[in-house]
């Protein structure tokens, strides 16, 4: 971070982070927007722990019959890919119940197909930023694979 001059840090305002923003194009400051983004991604993965917590609790409090169940219908809730829609995403495996009930609304920025939305199942929540986390991740996988 920033020198600090009496043990307390610099109180940054808002122009003042501004202002190191509109420097960013200089390499030493790219570390500032990294950590931004850091910050970011690091509350998202704490939100997305709490989700599949709360989603792992719903699985377990209705049962497996009522997750079969909705399992099911989930197919009929969820509007995949249409004439007018080809790019919406089919139903997805949901990474807490293991059923393909994930029902996207959207995808992630970088055409992954990482969906954001809702299991049918257990109402886990996937946040945008963590389909971009997970997508960004995958395009890293195959970079490295592909050296
Ligand atoms: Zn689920």
């Amino acid at each position: 971070m920033l020198p600090d001059q009496d043990g307390q840090g610099w109180l940054l305002e808002r122009r003042h982070v501004e202002a190191l923003l509109a420097l960013d194009s200089h390499p030493s400051l790219w570390a500032l927007t990294m950590e931004q983004e850091d910050r970011y991604e690091g509350s998202a993965q704490k939100q997305d722990e709490r989700e599949r917590e709360q989603a792992s609790r719903t699985l377990e409090r209705i049962g497996e019959d009522e997750a079969d169940r909705r399992a099911a219908a989930a197919a009929d809730l969820h509007d995949g890919p249409t004439p007018d829609d080809p790019y919406a995403l089919e139903l997805q495996e949901c990474p807490v119940c293991d059923y393909e009930a994930f029902s996207s609304d959207d995808g992630d920025e970088l055409g992954m197909r990482v969906g954001t939305g809702e299991c049918l199942v257990c109402h886990y929540r996937r946040s945008p930023a963590i389909a971009n986390a997970i997508a960004r991740q995958m395009e890293w996988e195959r970079c490295w694979e592909r050296d």
